[in-house]
């Protein structure tokens, strides 16, 4: 027998929610996505909050999710983090980085960094051009606080997505850590979370694979481990519009737990067995985690929702 607990569970994953509204079917099927490699693979799950945002915050939001995930049959492992609670650690990091030289003042605007950013059009807001990485230009006060990237080129291989590359300085730019309002960037806090509750692996949805590799470079930088990571298809209206509360999506009926599974389950290349799609999740978890396989997720990065 291992003397650390942790030996014997070397898997373990992670739902990290927004609560900027009620789950809806995109969040259930990465939540159900997690859930069901995690179990599978005998892992744990871990609920994080990343209520990091105050503005895009609402109200009740993050009890409602919590009680919908109840109603589901997922039942989470340990206390749920709440990253408003998780700011020393956040500004911890940060100091590490700043005491290394890899972080820098920012003085620009969210316009002039859009009027002035190099690089594709589809990426123009992304692509931070350096203009305060040797020192602010005269006149201009600290806003935001960005990481310097260099010339970093990040590779990894998710298990849906395949193969990734990621030319940093050229496709993203110094990006920021702090913003110009004061709250901790999304990427900084994922960072520090995953790896201060020793994330191995991380299931989310293909809109953020994209980020990987700012996590990925973030993580060397930090010293911390790199977890597996697994980009499950985005699920899109018709149109091709990602489901989210901006576009309405409508929240998952709780009263009807084993339908919600059943179509997010289907989603992700695992449609139950007609004969079990009745009203109990427990049912069709346990068909769910027995015949679960990545294989049979779609590799693709964004799929319509049927019916
Ligand atoms: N909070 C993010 C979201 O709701 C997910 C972050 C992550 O899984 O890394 O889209």
């Amino acid at each position: 027998m291992p003397a650390n607990p942790a030996a014997s569970t070397p898997y373990r994953g992670r739902f990290a929610p927004s609560p900027s509204g009620p789950l809806h079917f995109g969040s259930l099927v990465a939540a159900v996505g997690s859930f069901a490699d995690a179990r599978a693979a005998n892992g744990e799950w871990l609920v994080r909050m990343e209520d990091l945002d105050p503005p895009r915050e609402a109200p009740g939001a993050a009890d409602g999710i919590l009680r919908a995930l109840e109603a589901l049959g997922m039942a989470w492992d340990g206390p749920v983090l709440y990253q408003s609670t998780r700011e020393d650690a956040y500004e911890a990091a940060l100091n590490r980085l700043a005491a290394a030289n890899l972080t820098y003042p920012c003085g620009c605007t969210r316009r002039e960094v859009a009027d002035s950013a190099i690089g594709h059009e589809a990426v123009r807001e992304l692509v931070y051009p350096g203009t305060c990485r040797n020192g602010l230009p005269p006149g201009r006060a600290p806003r935001s606080v960005r990481l310097r990237v260099n010339d970093a080129v990040i590779e990894f291989d998710d298990t849906v997505q395949g193969h990734q590359s990621q030319h940093l300085g050229r496709e993203v730019g110094d990006f920021v850590l702090r913003r110009a309002d004061g709250y901790f960037a999304y990427q900084l806090a994922v960072v520090v979370d995953d790896a201060d509750q020793a994330i191995t692996d991380v299931v989310r949805g293909a809109d953020l694979l994209d980020s990987s590799a700012r996590q990925i470079f973030l993580q060397h930088c930090l010293g911390v481990p790199t977890p597996r990571y697994c980009h499950l298809p985005v699920a899109t209206d018709r149109s091709g519009n990602k489901l989210s509360k901006q576009t309405l999506a409508a929240p998952v009926d709780p009263t009807r737990p084993a339908l919600a599974l059943s179509r997010a389950l289907e989603f992700l290349g695992h449609a139950p067995p007609a004969e079990l799609a009745h009203d109990d999740p427990a049912e069709i978890w346990e068909w769910a985690i027995a015949h679960w396989a990545r294989a049979r997720i779609p590799r693709v990065r964004a799929l319509p929702v049927q019916g």
